[in-house]
């Protein structure tokens, strides 16, 4: 479903992205690890067309990703491929059911109805049915986050990058982050994670990238990446990390 060959980016003279090659099968979760700056949140932000690469090729289910110039394809993409951050991001001036709703709205041109009840079903889901019309302001961060995920599952995507959604939370309102991300995997959603929770990726990864310095050190199924990798580097990490 996703696939990046042998991808190329620079800020200025600043080479972030060395020839990266990376695959995820439809309804699978792939998640990068790796030290801080080696271009792991730069490899997301290739795949919803954020940012264009100066080499290689990017396929999203089909479609070039990096050939994308006109912004109306730029916007086709970003419904179909759903992005969460570490910061939650929900509009403050708007209740829960409204942030949930405002995309499918005005960019999928959905019904009110529609857009509403399908809401609803997506809070049960993160399990925050009872928050439905407070403010992202008297949500804990946890609680936050997790409709962050149902504003991005609210657009129906093919495909969900989480980059380090975890790292600004408590460590009380981690897990019930990780519990939804859970889900959504064992549901099929294809998913993409940049995490620091080694745990968590050992856990429900179908494969394991390391990244270092712009380049993909070693990448595998997740058990024999966190239990015998096959790098030097990848074990240093891993001895920082656990
Ligand atoms: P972290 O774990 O700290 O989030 P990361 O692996 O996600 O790190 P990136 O954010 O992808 O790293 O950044 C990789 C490199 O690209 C860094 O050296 C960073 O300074 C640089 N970089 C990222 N975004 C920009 C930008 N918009 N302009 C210039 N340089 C950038
Ligand atoms: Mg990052």
């Amino acid at each position: 479903q996703v696939s990046l060959r042998n991808v190329h980016l620079s800020f200025g003279s600043n080479e972030v992205l060395k020839g990266i090659d990376l695959d995820v099968g439809r309804g699978r979760a792939v998640s990068i690890i790796g030290p801080s700056g080696s271009g792991k949140s730069t490899i997301l932000r290739c795949l919803t067309g954020l940012l264009t690469p100066q080499g290689g090729a990017i396929t999203v289910s089909g479609t070039r990703v990096d050939l994308l110039r006109a912004e109306p394809e730029r916007i086709e993409l970003r419904k179909r491929v759903g992005f969460v951050f570490q910061q939650y991001n929900l509009f403050p001036h708007l209740t829960v059911l409204q942030n949930l709703v405002v995309a499918p709205l005005r960019v999928l041109g959905r019904d009110r109805a529609g857009a509403e009840s399908d809401a609803r079903r997506l809070l049960q889901r993160v399990r925050l049915e009872d928050k439905i019309h407070a403010y992202p302001g008297e949500l804990s961060g946890g609680q936050q986050q997790r409709v962050a995920i149902a504003r991005a599952l609210a657009m129906h995507p093919e495909l969900i990058l989480f980059d380090e959604v975890t790292s600004a939370l408590d460590p009380e309102t981690v897990g019930e982050v990780l519990t939804v991300i859970r889900e959504l995997v064992d549901e099929g959603m294809t998913c993409v994670l940049v995490t620091h929770e080694m745990q968590f990726a050992e856990e429900i990864s179908d494969e394991v990238y390391f990244t270092e310095a712009g380049r993909i050190v070693e990448h595998g199924p997740a058990r024999q990446l966190f239990r015998s990798p096959a790098s030097d580097r990848t074990r240093a990490f891993l001895a920082r990390a656990l």
